[in-house]
């Protein structure tokens, strides 16, 4: 019941491991940021090869791409099970 609901956040809580620093960052669709500047104590956060984003990694809420990809995953999982208990 929650399909309906469903929809992408487009903010995320990004918290600095350094300070602690935690900001609410607008998240644009379509684009990866990989790159982050604390704005508290200037730590540069960045992601490496194998990490999506900066919003995968330190944000609350992961980036559209990921929440699109995650929601997708659940949906092809939820038809695998139907179909196998049917
Ligand atoms: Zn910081
Ligand atoms: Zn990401």
């Amino acid at each position: 019941m929650t399909e309906m609901t469903w929809k992408l956040q487009l903010k995320s809580t990004i918290k600095c491991p350094v300070c602690k620093y935690a900001k609410v960052v607008p998240m644009l669709l379509y684009t990866r940021r990989v790159r982050y500047d604390c704005a508290e104590c200037h730590a540069m956060l960045k992601t490496s090869v194998n990490e999506c984003c900066v919003f995968c990694v330190y944000g609350s809420v992961p980036c559209p791409t990921t929440q699109q990809d995650n929601h997708d995953q659940k949906e092809t999982n939820q038809h695998f099970q139907e179909s196998e208990t049917a």
